[in-house]
């Protein structure tokens, strides 16, 4: 696994210098910003490899949670520097074409990007063998974001043939336009993914159908409510109420709490705690600010 990152880290940071440097020296705007795409993945594959230890440490009287959420505060710093790197690409590019001072565009542009996009779909082919063999989806997320950047490169050198063939240079800061356009929705989607995590959401709210589904299937327990879930890395935080018959002895309705608990592991597959609270059926409460039921889903 560190292996793999490693060796991510590096090809990646190669074709990235490449293709930043041979955008700087043909004067190919799309090409630079191709270049700045492949450092933010650079930057995105260190952070996860700096933020694995301390993901990884057991929890504590401090975080009794773990540190799980370090990943999504280092998705959150990264997601600005992604944004403004797409808004520099942006600014440079319609400056351009505005000012109608496009250059013509030197030759190795079109050797650096053909380099590029070989080197890429080798280093996504190694990574998805790998990502198979561990059934990591971290590595499989990442191998598609590399297929993502083999299709940008592919543009790249579309467009950049079309300059020379049809000697149309504004073509390249067009292009370039497009990159960073991608480029600052990528940086928006990160950012929203990590702060649903940090603000206590959940991804899929189909979840709270899974956990009523698997309360209801439990002999004796009755009307699961107040559910709330949020993460804790890709796992699931659950809390929720169940009625049972109030006549029953402690031993027995925390029997029936014990197994919905399990009902509720045995259904959805990432589940980091469940706490369940047991009230007497019929059980009227004062007004319920938080949680999902049957009635409000
Ligand atoms: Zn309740």
């Amino acid at each position: 696994m560190l292996r793999t990152s490693w060796v991510s880290v590096l090809g990646n940071a190669f074709l990235s210098l490449l293709k930043i440097v041979t955008g700087i020296i043909s004067g190919s705007l799309a090409v630079l910003s191709d270049g700045l795409d492949s450092a933010s993945d650079v930057f995105t594959s260190i952070i996860i490899l700096i933020a694995t230890p301390i993901i990884n440490r057991p929890p504590n009287a401090k975080y009794v949670y773990g540190q799980e959420k370090a990943e999504n505060i280092a998705s959150t710093i990264l997601s600005f520097v992604i944004f403004f790197m797409g808004c520099q690409i942006l600014v440079a590019s319609l400056t351009k074409i505005m000012r109608h001072t496009v250059t013509e565009v030197s030759l190795i542009a079109v050797w650096a990007t053909v380099i590029s996009i070989a080197g890429k779909l080798l280093l996504a082919l190694f990574q998805f063998q790998q990502g198979k063999r561990i059934n990591s989806s971290m590595l499989k997320a990442n191998a598609i974001n590399m297929r993502n950047d083999v299709i940008i490169s592919a543009g790249v050198l579309l467009g950049l043939g079309c300059t020379f063939l049809f000697k149309m240079p504004i073509l390249d800061p067009i292009i370039a336009t497009l990159i960073s356009l991608y480029v600052i929705y990528s940086a928006i989607g990160i950012f929203k993914d990590a702060n649903l995590v940090l603000m206590d959401g959940v991804k899929d709210t189909s979840v709270y159908n899974e956990i009523i589904k698997a309360a209801e299937k439990v002999p004796g327990a009755y009307n699961p409510h107040r559910i709330r879930s949020r993460h804790v890395g890709n796992m699931y935080n659950i809390v929720l109420d169940i009625e049972v018959d109030g006549n029953l002895p402690l031993a027995e309705a925390h029997r029936i709490a014990q197994n919905v608990e399990d009902s509720i592991k045995q259904s959805i597959d990432n589940v980091y705690d469940i706490v369940v609270h047991i009230e007497p059926e019929g059980f009227v409460h004062e007004a319920e600010k938080y949680g999902m039921s049957k009635d409000n889903l």
